[in-house]
């Protein structure tokens, strides 16, 4: 079976965007096909500095991922930290990687331009990212719309490394699904959980309700028809909605005569019911963490036996063995 990776970062609480984008991907793949699931915390101390915050936060996504249906039978489920050839293979590959390919890249201009200080490490964030790809042999990196560049720049790393020093990487491919690429968030923007417009999968259901009620809207009369494509609450309720309720949606759209407020409660009923399954395991999970460790634990077993082998192959290729 192919080797899937991805990521997750303990940056704050998962949100519908990475349930739709990424999470959802990993659930579908872990079947039949070769599942690495890692929770990213090497990543996440760019933007989170409080070490008690970190090591919650680390549990609590283990805790999302196996309540959402993320199987330790099927899949390989690891902290990033708890590989540490990956961080040795970031090295060699940073030694490689032109400055230029990391100033194009959007993602980190975006949060520069947000106000969102910027470390070094931030800045090398697609290195550290191509590491964790590479030192799998991953075939298949399913992510959100806006991660498509970043495994550009790993194809580009692993592809300057092949010819320079002869056949060492596989060459991954990003797994993109075009109805939930980019989850918009309660501003109408890609749902972050750096930009504070998220509406996250667990937490209280009242006050997701409330959040929910404040997505912004524009101030288009009531009883104007308008087009459901590109609305972002239309795009909202789709991801919960089967085909039927969408085009009713759509339909009601296009009539018009409603207020946003009913689209509203549509959306908060559809996720309410769409989660409820996640909420009850997750809760179940909570008083079971000996096991959530065991898995995590297992996980990095599994995942640094493969990452050895990786690393070694990249040393010896480039001389350091
Ligand atoms: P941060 O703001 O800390 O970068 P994030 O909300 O972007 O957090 P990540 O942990 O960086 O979340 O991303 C995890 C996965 O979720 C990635 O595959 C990413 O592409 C996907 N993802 C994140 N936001 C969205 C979104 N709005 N729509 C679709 N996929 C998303
Ligand atoms: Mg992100």
């Amino acid at each position: 079976p192919k080797r899937v990776l991805s990521g997750i970062q303990p940056t704050g609480r998962p949100h519908w965007g990475n349930y739709f984008g990424a999470i959802r991907q990993y659930i579908q793949l872990q079947d039949d096909h070769d599942g690495f699931y890692f929770i990213a915390d090497l990543h996440a101390l760019t933007s989170v500095r409080d070490a008690a915050q970190l090591r919650q936060n680390v549990i609590d996504i283990a805790l999302d991922l196996l309540a959402l249906g993320l199987d330790p039978k099927q899949a390989t489920l690891f902290v990033q930290s708890q590989v540490p050839e990956v961080s040795e293979l970031c090295w060699i590959l940073l030694s490689g990687t032109p400055m230029g390919l990391l100033q194009r890249c959007v993602a980190y201009k975006e949060k520069v331009d947000k106000g969102i200080p910027a470390d070094a490490g931030l800045f090398t964030y697609p290195v550290l990212q191509a590491a964790d790809i590479l030192a799998y042999d991953s075939q298949l990196v399913p992510v959100g719309a806006d991660q498509v560049q970043h495994i550009e720049v790993c194809r580009d790393i692993a592809g300057r490394f092949n010819h320079q020093y002869g056949e060492t990487f596989v060459m991954p491919k990003a797994n993109v699904l075009d109805d939930s690429a980019k989850v918009p968030g309660t501003d109408g923007e890609k749902m972050s959980k750096s930009y504070d417009n998220t509406l996250p999968l667990f937490g209280e259901v009242k006050s997701i309700r409330k959040q929910i009620m404040r997505i912004t809207t524009d101030s288009r009369p009531m009883e104007e028809p308008k087009e459901p494509a590109g609305d972002h609450l239309f795009q909202l309720y789709s991801l919960f909605a089967d085909p039927g309720q969408r085009d009713e949606m759509a339909a009601m759209y296009r009539r018009g005569g409603f207020g946003y407020g009913e689209v509203k409660k549509a959306i908060a009923e559809a996720s309410e019911a769409y989660f409820a399954d996640a909420r009850a395991r997750r809760v179940d999970l909570e008083k079971n963490l000996d096991y959530v460790h065991e898995v995590l634990r297992a996980g990095a077993e599994r995942a640094r036996t493969v990452a050895a082998d990786v690393l070694l192959r990249a040393q010896q290729a480039s001389g350091l063995k």
